[in-house]
């Protein structure tokens, strides 16, 4: 194993107390820290007295109240989502309510699977923004100008704002400081995600703004270290198929040997994400459409 992620997790917070982290930026974070969510989803406030909110959180009241009281005596003019993911839309519409703010957000509808697997916090499947928000476009307040990036992967509806002032990104489950992000198949999508991984990194941003968890300051290294070990995935999967295994569960049970097996489920999916890409890229053959359960081989 090459690729070694510089992952960031120290974060200094109190739940539901807003705490000024740049002078743009403010964050309260809600009390829903778990496996997907680290410490819990951090909702970012941006600019001051005319503001905009960015993923909302959970539909929890006493986070609620806890984002009412910190922008208390503030205009929200804008409320921006990145994905539709239970742990980062559901508090939109509340708020939204309370506050007169439209809901922002990439507007894609998502491909549902046909089986039951949840990939990390769920899908909030009755989300729907006001305004369908542009790859590229701009939104402004006083002193804060916020841009909309589509970064399809993670999500097929999953979109980053970037803040021209600071040279910052709001990268929600695109990128992570804490951890890699999960691209579970049909609506998570590898080949989109690397894409999108690419589009971020030309940007050049200073400084990297997750939903969860602390920032990410070497942007750069990171998200070359971040694709690397993907390709170091895909690599060890292409060997699996070169020593002769044709399916994801006898792949995972060796490419995740040292990995928790109720990760299997989990692992199975990021490698259907990739044996999708594989087959498209026309590396690997496939007897029908790629799933779980199918049948793959190295094309010749
Ligand atoms: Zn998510």
């Amino acid at each position: 194993m090459a690729a070694k992620i510089p992952f960031v997790r120290d974060m200094t917070f109190e739940y539901g107390a807003p705490a000024q982290l740049s002078p743009l930026i403010r964050r309260v974070v809600a009390n829903n820290p778990g496996p997907f969510t680290f410490r819990g989803t951090g909702v970012y406030i941006i600019g001051h007295s005319e503001i905009a909110l960015i993923d909302p959180g959970p539909d929890d009241p006493t986070h609620i109240e806890a984002l009412k009281t910190a922008i208390a005596g503030e205009r929200v003019s804008h409320i921006f989502v990145t994905h539709r993911h239970l742990d980062h839309s559901p508090a939109a519409r509340p708020l939204s309510r309370a506050t007169g703010a439209k809901i922002y957000a990439s507007g894609v509808a998502p491909r549902f699977s046909e089986d039951d697997f949840v990939a990390e916090a769920g899908d909030d499947l009755g989300f729907k923004p006001d305004i369908v928000v542009r790859d590229g476009e701009a939104f402004h307040g006083p002193g804060w100008t916020l841009e909309a990036i589509a970064t399809p992967g993670h999500t097929s509806d999953h979109m980053c704002l970037a803040l021209k002032e600071e040279n910052a990104l709001f990268s929600g489950d695109h990128i992570m400081g804490w951890s890699t992000t999960v691209v579970s198949p049909p609506d998570g999508d590898m080949e989109a995600y690397l894409a999108s991984l690419d589009k971020v990194r030309a940007r050049d941003f200073s400084t990297l703004w997750p939903t969860h968890g602390p920032p990410v300051s070497e942007v750069g290294a990171f998200i070359d270290a971040y694709r690397a070990h993907r390709m170091e995935r895909e690599a060890q999967i292409v060997a699996r198929l070169e020593a002769g295994q044709t399916q994801i569960m006898d792949m995972v049970a060796i490419i995740y040997a040292d990995v928790d097996r109720r990760l299997y489920p989990a692992a199975a999916h990021s490698v259907l994400a990739h044996l999708i890409r594989l087959v498209k890229m026309g590396r690997v053959r496939c007897s029908g459409a790629p799933a779980l359960n199918s049948i793959y081989s190295l094309a010749s």
